[in-house]
């Protein structure tokens, strides 16, 4: 029996969170499949990317130009009428914002049960996953034909390359749904790396203001790093929720996290603990954002960043 990952992408280019899934899948077993569903444009090309990670053995590709929209309803839809032919044991993606729309939505289709945001795998039926923004662990037991997995993308490495050819097969596309259809696409397109596959993130918090956004995207292009904030800045209307890190937002573990001016709620501290080193700025020395940084540095942001911009 085989394990389904959906894949993710965006603009003809395999996210990385489906490197990270295709890992969890091998946890699982050796025959991992993973799903493409692509405009037409892209398809071909996302299919021989996903071929071309470790431990893949066949590629499924359903082009259609509705799935341009990557809508929730049409990439369930297809993935259940795969699901239905049988062969499976599990289906899974990141838990991703589109992990968390498709696979509550598949399990709905599916009336099935569904482990979410799971952090490790301990059996074939038992994972665990954070609870209370990661201040308790759970353990779930799935007993579902056909499990339905959403993972925790930082808590596992991304699957490396193989060389070896592995199958792509076609699949015709069901038609578009009838509920729902995309009539825009919004947000800015930027040259700097993504929140999820960021090598270094800069986090602003509070202690940042809207006209110091040009100087952090200084710092952040001379580090090709991403940028992402906390849910008071969102609040404040200074970016929009893209950029948002916690426990309501992205869940990121990048090799460095600059956290500027952020106080270090827990909710905050959900979505960026496991980065590898935290360096902490802030002008108050009793921040709790201080107890889990490996460096700090005391002091008023106004002054440390337009020296780091000077000294890089
Ligand atoms: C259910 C729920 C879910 C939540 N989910 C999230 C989430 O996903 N993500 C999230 O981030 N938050 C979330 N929150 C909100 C969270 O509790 C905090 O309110 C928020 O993270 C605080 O943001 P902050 O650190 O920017 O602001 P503050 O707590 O106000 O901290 C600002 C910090 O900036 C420092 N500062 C001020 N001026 C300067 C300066 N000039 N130089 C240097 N330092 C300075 C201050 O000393 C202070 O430590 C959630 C809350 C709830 C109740």
């Amino acid at each position: 029996m085989a394990i389904l990952v959906l894949a993710e992408h965006m603009d003809g280019r395999l996210d990385e969170v489906t490197h990270r899934a295709i890992t969890a899948a091998h946890l699982l077993g050796s025959d991992v499949h993973v799903l493409v569903m692509a405009c037409e444009t892209h398809a071909d090309a996302l299919s021989q990317q996903a071929g071309s990670i470790d431990g893949v053995t066949r590629v499924w590709c359903i082009a259609a130009p509705h799935f341009e929209a990557q809508l929730t309803e049409d990439i369930a839809a297809q993935a259940q009428a795969l699901l239905e032919r049988g062969g499976y044991r599990y289906a899974l993606m990141s838990s991703s914002y589109k992990g968390k729309r498709v696979m509550p939505y598949l399990a709905g289709l599916r009336n099935t049960d569904l482990v979410t945001d799971l952090t490790k795998i301990e059996g074939e039926d038992t994972f665990v996953r954070p609870i209370y923004a990661g201040g308790l662990l759970v353990v779930e037991r799935l007993k579902s034909a056909v499990k339905l997995l959403s993972i925790r993308a930082s808590a596992f490495p991304p699957a490396g390359a193989q060389t070896q050819a592995v199958s792509i097969e076609t699949l015709p596309p069901l038609s578009p749904s009838l509920t729902a259809r995309r009539l825009e696409r919004r947000g800015k397109s930027t040259s700097r790396p993504k929140l999820s596959r960021a090598r270094i993130v800069i986090g602003c918090g509070l202690g940042i203001e809207k006209n110091d956004m040009p100087d952090i995207e200084k710092l952040a292009d001379k580090l090709n790093a991403a940028i992402g904030v906390t849910r008071a800045v969102v609040e404040e209307g200074i970016v929009s929720g893209d950029y948002l890190l916690g426990q309501t937002g992205k869940i990121i573990a990048p090799e460095l996290y600059i956290a500027i001016g952020i106080s270090g709620a827990v909710q905050h501290l959900a979505g960026v603990k496991d980065s590898k080193i935290i360096v902490a700025i802030n002008k108050d020395p009793q921040a709790p954002i201080f107890q889990i940084a490996d460096y700090g540095i005391v002091g008023d942001a106004h002054e440390i960043v337009p020296a780091l911009i000077a000294l890089l």
